[in-house]
């Protein structure tokens, strides 16, 4: 069976994932070297000569790293419900990601 965009390979709920603005990434593969779970990898595409990043649903954690890291904010956070999640829930993260505070 195969598992909803809402659960992980083994059926346990996922809390959110990880979506790409095609159109916005430049295939700079900051994104690649940032997840944690190695789930992101750039594909061939005829946006850009790079390639655009890519998702691998099913092993994103939702952790907020790749956006938070993407200087293009070509990212966007997911709850499980599928609302968009609001970058100001984890501007926290990201300044400590980035060493602010
Ligand atoms: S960091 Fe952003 S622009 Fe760079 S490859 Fe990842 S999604 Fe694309
Ligand atoms: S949210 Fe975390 S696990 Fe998911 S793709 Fe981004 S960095 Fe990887």
């Amino acid at each position: 069976m195969t598992a909803t965009p809402r659960e992980g390979a083994g059926g346990q709920k996922k809390r959110g994932v990880a979506r790409v603005t095609a159109d916005l990434c430049t295939g700079c593969g900051i994104c690649v070297k940032s997840c944690p779970t190695s789930c992101i990898t750039i594909i061939e595409s005829e946006l850009n000569f790079n390639g655009i990043a890519h998702i691998e649903s099913q092993r994103c954690t939702a952790c907020n790293i790749c956006a938070v890291d993407c200087p293009w904010l070509a990212i966007e956070m997911f709850n499980p419900d599928g609302s968009r999640r609001d970058p100001s829930e984890y501007a926290k993260q990201a300044k400590r990601l980035r060493g602010y505070q």
